[in-house]
C-alpha cells in the first residue's frame, strides 16, 4: 500500500523500535524519566527556548500552550481554518473556556494589519485578546509556510498590544526544509510553540511544547489537568528523539517527491493540481476529469494507493517518510489508469 492520506501514517523505523526497547525510563510525573528529560532539553536547545514539555498529541500541545497564556473567558485570534478551531474537538472552547476569533487569511497567513485592528483589552462587555495564534506550516491551506517577515510583523503588533503569541508548528520543520530558515527563528517570535514528532518526522506518538522555564512549569499543571501526565513515557520519547535526529534533514526529500507528484499529475491534465506544492502536500483537482471523487478513491484503493477526499472535488496527497521516489512513480501510474481510463 502507498498511503498518501497523511504524514501521520508512518511506521516507526527499526532504529526507533530499538531505541524504544533500550530506553532508560522513570516516572515522568516526578520528573524522573531521563529519556524524556533529555528530549525536552534537546528540543528547547534546538528551538532556542529555555524549556520544553513532552505531550502525547499536538492537540494537547495547543491546549497546554493556550492554557498557559490565557484565562477562561479570554479570546484567541487565529486564522479561520486553524487546526485547533476545526480538528481538535472544540477543545479550546470546552477544555480551556476560550472564545475563538477567526480571521480569514491568505494561504493560511493572517497579517499584522488585519490583526492589529482586532486585538482588544477586556472591558465590562468584551473578552480581552490573550493570544494571537499562527499555524506553520498551515495544514488546511495545503502545507503553506508562514513567511518569517509576516510572522515577525504579526508578533510585534501582537506583543505591542499586550497579546501573547503562539505558533502551532505541528510541521515547523517542513517550513525550515522549504525555506532554509531555521525553525528557531520562528520560535523566537512566539511565547509558546508546539510541534509534532508524529507527523513528517516519523515517530509513532508524541508532540512537544517549548517556551520559558516558568511557562513550562505552568504547562506541567495544564497538562496534568488535561490528563496528559504520563509515567515511564521514555519508551515513547526515545522514538521521538530518533525522529528528531534522523527525520528533520530528510524532509526536503518529501518536498521533492511532492513536486514530482504534482508534475506527473499535471501531465494528465494541466489543471490537475490546485497549485504548486510548497512542502509535502499536493491537492489533486478532480474537476477536469469529470469523475466521481468517491469512485476515484475506491479505484485508487484497489490499485494500492490510499488517498484522502477533501471538499470541492479535491484530494489531498501527502508525501512522507514511508513514501519514496519509486512509490511516487507507482502512484502516478495508478492515477493515470484511474483518471484516464478511456485511453488505457
Ligand atoms: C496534526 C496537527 C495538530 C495536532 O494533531 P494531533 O493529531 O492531536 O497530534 C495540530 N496542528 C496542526 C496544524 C496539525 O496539522
Amino acid at each position: 500500500m502507498i498511503d498518501l492520506r497523511s504524514d501521520t501514517v508512518t511506521r516507526p523505523t527499526p532504529e526507533m523500535r530499538r531505541a524504544m526497547a533500550d530506553a532508560e525510563v522513570g516516572d515522568d510525573v516526578f520528573g524522573d524519566d531521563p529519556t524524556v528529560n533529555s528530549l525536552q532539553e534537546h528540543v528547547a536547545d534546538l528551538l532556542g527556548k529555555e524549556a520544553a514539555l513532552f505531550v502525547p498529541t499536538g492537540s494537547m500541545g495547543n491546549q497546554v500552550c493556550l492554557g498557559v497564556l490565557s484565562r477562561p473567558g479570554d479570546e484567541v485570534i487565529c486564522e479561520s481554518r486553524a487546526h485547533f478551531l476545526h480538528y481538535e474537538g472544540g477543545s479550546v472552547a470546552t477544555n480551556l473556556g476560550l472564545v475563538t476569533r477567526p480571521v480569514p487569511g491568505t494561504d493560511g497567513v493572517i497579517t499584522a494589519d488585519q490583526v492589529g485592528l482586532l486585538i482588544r483589552q477586556r472591558s465590562e462587555h468584551n473578552p480581552g485578546t490573550a493570544v494571537v495564534a499562527m499555524e506553520n506550516t498551515h495544514n488546511s491551506a495545503g502545507g503553506k509556510v508562514f513567511p518569517l517577515e509576516a510572522a515577525r510583523s504579526l508578533s510585534e503588533v501582537s506583543h505591542a498590544a499586550g497579546a501573547s503569541v503562539h505558533i502551532d508548528g505541528a510541521r515547523i520543520f517542513n517550513a525550515q526544509a522549504a525555506t532554509g530558515t531555521p525553525a528557531r527563528e520562528w520560535a523566537a517570535l512566539a511565547d509558546t510553540i508546539t510541534f509534532c514528532f508524529s507527523k513528517g518526522l516519523g515517530a509513532p506518538i508524541g508532540s512537544i511544547v517549548s517556551s520559558t522555564a516558568e511557562r513550562i512549569e505552568e504547562g506541567r499543571y495544564v497538562r496534568k489537568r488535561l490528563g496528559g501526565g504520563m509515567r515511564q513515557v521514555g519508551v515513547i520519547a526515545a522514538a521521538a528523539r530518533v525522529a528528531v535526529d534522523t527525520g528533520i534533514e530528510r524532509l526536503v526529500e518529501d518536498h521533492e517527491n511532492a513536486r514530482i507528484l504534482a508534475t506527473g499529475l499535471r501531465q494528465l491534465h494541466e489543471d490537475a493540481v490546485v497549485e504548486e506544492p510548497q512542502t509535502n502536500m499536493v491537492f489533486l483537482n478532480l474537476a477536469p476529469f469529470a469523475v466521481d471523487a468517491s469512485e476515484v478513491a475506491e479505484r485508487l484503493l484497489s490499485e494500492g494507493v490510499l488517498t484522502l477526499g477533501f471538499p470541492g472535488a479535491t484530494m489531498r496527497l501527502v508525501t512522507h517518510r514511508d513514501v519514496d521516489r519509486s512509490d511516487v512513480d507507482t502512484a502516478l501510474l495508478a492515477f493515470k489508469r484511474v483518471l484516464r481510463r478511456d485511453e488505457t
